[in-house]
């Protein structure tokens, strides 16, 4: 996209923020949710707070960011903070622009800061929760997102493809963690997008089994599962080796997940809701007899964070849409034996979805 088709496609993004605005009944919302902040604006600091009125976006930095925020940031009028907090800025500005109700993301404004806004903003000020407001415009990546989630997804999958041959018995998970991030970060990632999973043998059935000092044994399964963060944007991939060889159980697991991780992936197109999604996962597992060995969701958005609309689980109703960029995750863990769960990002596309994660995933025993 060239630099005026991208100023366009950010200025569409601006209006549909004031449409909603309206629709919402409001003449400003506080955003300070980072993701968002960065999203809008492009600021990548790592404090600051937008006020979106309907005339003018506001972005109050701190005095260590402002050379930073004058260079990288558009469409926002910058707001220089000396002497006082973001909350006190804030209270100045609502009360300069004479707003009268104003939205705030209820997700992200502690209680504290909450209480302090209404203390020192008059009574006529109505402060109304107000959710997704920016997340509904995240949630359909443009061509340009794509490509950098494309990139970082990339950089990633050739990292893990080049850790294979480390995997043996006796090295710890936590060396085996400390080296893919080294490799991560020597490719150009910024920085990992959530702490590294290493399980290996009875430690894989846990789900969320951050790499430990466990050493890695002969005949375990060992479960990867890592992201990095390059231009801001995410990745998140899970891939499951063995060492050794494996009994027929362990091969029945795999095969089971495979198949409804690639049966996902054949299927999942745009109009289905994100529970349907999740059916054509679980429905495979389910028939294998492990339902209840699949406790988690089939996968979630990813984008400037790691989990992100939408979600895809049992109950979610929302529906996909073409430019949305999903992970498909599902799993099978059996307490004692191990765990297996293998993990794509996917961009929803016209007719189906595109698997950007690259690296092979038929069983490999090493
Ligand atoms: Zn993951
Ligand atoms: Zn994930």
């Amino acid at each position: 996209m060239g630099r005026l088709n991208r100023a366009k496609a950010q200025a569409k993004e601006i209006t549909a923020l004031k449409d909603a605005l309206r629709q919402a009944g409001l003449d400003g919302a506080l955003i300070r949710h980072l993701p968002n902040i960065r999203y809008l604006f492009h600021f990548t600091g790592s404090t600051a707070v937008a006020l979106l009125t309907l005339e003018r976006f506001y972005l109050i930095v701190d005095s260590r960011y402002q050379l930073q925020a004058a260079q990288e940031t558009r469409f926002c009028s910058l707001v220089s903070r000396s002497g006082v907090t973001n909350e006190e800025a804030l209270v100045n500005l609502i009360k300069r622009k004479k707003l009268r109700k104003i939205g705030f993301e209820s997700c992200y404004l502690p209680v504290f800061h909450f209480g302090f806004l209404r203390r020192e903003l008059p009574s006529s000020v109505k402060l109304k929760p107000l959710d997704h407001l920016v997340e509904d415009l995240r949630i359909i990546k443009t061509p340009g997102e794509i490509a950098k989630i494309r990139q970082v997804v990339e950089l990633t999958a050739n990292v893990f493809d080049s850790m294979i041959r480390l995997v043996k018995p006796g090295i710890s998970e936590r060396d085996l963690a400390a080296e893919l991030e080294h490799r991560l970060t020597q490719r150009g990632a910024e920085q990992v997008s959530f702490r590294t999973i290493v399980a290996s043998g009875y430690r894989s059935a846990m789900p969320h089994g951050i790499a430990s000092d466990k050493i890695v044994r002969q005949n375990e399964l060992i479960v990867f599962d890592f992201g990095a963060m390059k231009d801001g944007y995410c990745s998140d991939m899970t891939r499951t080796l063995f060492v050794g060889r494996p009994s027929r159980e362990v091969r029945r697991i795999y095969d089971t997940v495979l198949h409804a991780q690639t049966h996902t992936e054949e299927h999942l197109k745009p109009g289905m809701k994100a529970k349907e999604v999740d059916r054509l996962a679980r429905s495979i597992i389910e028939k294998a007899g492990y339902g209840d060995r699949f406790g988690h969701g089939t996968g979630h958005g990813i984008g400037l964070e790691v989990h992100e609309p939408p979600f895809i689980g049992r109950r979610q109703e929302s529906v996909l849409e073409r430019g949305m960029v999903v992970t498909v995750e599902p799993g099978i863990y059996l307490p004692g034996i191990g765990g297996v769960r293998i993990e794509d990002v996917v961009v929803v596309t016209e007719r189906g979805c595109q698997v950007l994660t690259p690296s092979p995933k038929e069983f490999l025993a090493v």
